[in-house]
């Protein structure tokens, strides 16, 4: 992990959503987790387990019926505390730059690129006057590898490819000190999906423009539920089930040895087609039901009358009978009787 000071430090953030007839759904438990300048931190999980609803409480766009506890460290600005005149002026954009699931949903569609582009910028950093404009313009394009050539067409004229660096250059516009790209590559070619995420990489190794507020360069908060994309972009992973981080791992150590140490991680990992191809028997539980215990305990063959209780979600692996850590050797647990698995 990253020494640096964080840029984004997330501590006991929780999201409910209160529902008619009082029903409460536990969309995110207790997420702790930083994400430092330099770093690619891929959170990952089934679609349905958080992962989304933990990105939108980051930038404030939560509905009206959500309530959120803990704290979201950018600088020393709470995230989760901040006002909407805050997070639409300061934090969206300028802080916090959106890469988003559907390019062509983000962009206008009747306003070519550098229009876009232009207004972003002018937005977001200040500059005005038409030349600095178009100078601002073609450079956020550049930045994103968009080529200049291309800046008077509408979305519709633009490949999948050019959408999404389109896309990315307005989230780059505001050279905001954190990226948060949620499930960036949906709907891609793996060609595509390889070339967005090294596109990301890069704009994390890169070093922050001068006079930046970051001196130390992006962070990147990547949501996904493509491990593959993952496993190329990332320096740690984030596991996340039914609400709940239930590991933080070095992604070298996460996708190559030892390997995961929760269960459903590792479930996770050999259900890929180019490893056991084995699905995780089962499905997950709703998030407006989960059961007292451990919310993977239906699930996991490791379960035992300890996993009634949920485990502590604040260190590496939540779980009460992790896979041995790296050069330790731990037995496996009894196998349960049915009844001792929580439905
Ligand atoms: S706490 Fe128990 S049920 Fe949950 S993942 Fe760990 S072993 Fe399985």
């Amino acid at each position: 992990m990253t020494e640096s000071t964080p840029v984004l430090s997330v501590r006991g953030l929780s999201v409910r959503f209160l529902m008619p007839g009082g029903r409460r759904v536990h969309a995110v438990t207790d997420a702790h987790f930083d994400v430092a300048a330099g770093e690619c931190l891929a959170l990952i999980g089934e679609s349905g387990c958080g992962k989304s609803v933990l990105a939108s409480a980051l930038l404030g766009l939560l509905p009206a019926n959500a309530q959120t506890a803990g704290e979201a460290l950018l600088g020393d600005l709470d995230l989760l505390a901040a006002d909407e005149r805050t997070l639409a002026r300061t934090v969206r954009g300028r802080l916090i730059g959106l890469v988003p699931q559907s390019p062509a949903a983000h962009l206008t569609p009747v306003r070519t690129v550098r229009s876009q582009l232009e207004e972003t910028v002018a937005a977001l950093t200040g500059t005005r006057g038409r030349a600095a404009l178009r100078a601002a313009a073609q450079a956020a394009a550049e930045r994103a590898a968009f080529p200049a050539d291309h800046l008077d067409r509408h979305p519709h004229e633009l490949s999948g490819g050019l959408a999404q660096r389109a896309a990315l250059a307005l989230a780059l516009a505001g050279d905001a000190p954190l990226l948060l790209a949620d499930e960036p590559t949906t709907g891609l070619d793996r060609d595509l999906v390889d070339r967005t995420v090294d596109e990301l990489r890069r704009h994390v190794d890169a070093p922050a423009a001068p006079g930046a507020a970051h001196g130390t360069g992006r962070a990147l908060l990547m949501i996904t539920h493509d491990l593959a994309a993952a496993e190329r972009v990332a320096d740690r992973i984030a596991v996340m089930y039914a609400g709940r981080i239930v590991e933080l791992a070095d992604a070298a150590a996460f996708f190559g040895a030892p390997g995961p140490r929760h269960p459903y991680s590792r479930g996770l990992l050999q259900a890929l087609p180019d490893r056991a191809f084995a699905p995780i028997p089962g499905l997950p539980p709703e998030l407006g039901d989960l059961p007292d215990g451990c919310a993977f305990a239906a699930r996991c063959d490791r379960a035992t009358d300890a996993c009634a209780v949920p485990p502590a979600t604040t260190g590496e692996v939540a779980c009460h009978h992790p896979l041995p850590a790296p050069g330790r050797k731990q037995p496996r647990p009894a196998p349960p009787a049915p009844e001792d698995i929580r439905a």
